[in-house]
């Protein structure tokens, strides 16, 4: 469901401005996270902020929901594919959950994802930045709007997070944001 708003969103935003050389464009789900395979595939991941609730009605936020995207330029075939993985979170008020919550993201937020998103492709694939010029470079942008956590935000719960079980969260995101 929430992939749906990424993917219109996506798709809304390319027909207004398009990627150059009337290459298409095609988002789809990551599907069996399988994050070894990533050559020539660039990478980025987002920390945004959700909202969660699991099948037992408990309701939490988190400033920690990770979004994850793989792009992939097949210039020869004028097709780009890029793959999308929310990562979820377990209920921490139930015992043993055992399924990944996706968090539900606002409708700003899913468009200032995409935006960047689509910027970071348009970066990487067409301008050929210097400092994108690698096969697979993982970094993060942070929402400008993510809480520091001092605003009554509860530590993260590290247990119950689908990222930073694969570790694409906190402990990344605090080494790719480190000032140089
Ligand atoms: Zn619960
Ligand atoms: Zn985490």
């Amino acid at each position: 469901m929430s992939l749906k708003a990424f993917e219109s969103t996506f798709y809304e935003i390319l027909s207004d401005s398009p990627l150059p050389n009337g290459h298409i464009w095609k988002l789809q789900p990551l599907k069996n996270a399988s994050f070894r395979d990533n050559r020539h595939w660039f990478e980025v991941l987002y920390r945004t902020r959700a909202s969660y609730q699991c099948n037992h009605g408990h309701y939490w936020q988190s400033s920690w929901s990770m979004i994850l995207f793989r792009f992939h330029l097949d210039v020869s075939e004028c097709f780009g594919r890029v793959r999308m993985k929310r990562f979820g979170q377990r209920c921490n008020k139930c015992i043993n959950d055992n399924e990944y919550h996706i968090g539900r993201c606002d409708k700003e937020q899913v468009w200032y994802t995409v935006q960047r998103l689509l910027l970071n492709i348009l970066q990487r694939c067409y301008e050929k930045r210097r400092d994108c010029d690698v096969d697979m470079e993982e970094y993060i942008i942070p929402v400008s709007d993510v809480p520091n956590g001092r605003f009554g935000g509860i530590a993260h719960q590290k247990n119950f997070c689908e990222a930073c079980a694969h570790n694409r969260c906190q402990k990344m995101f605090n080494k790719l944001t480190k000032k140089k």
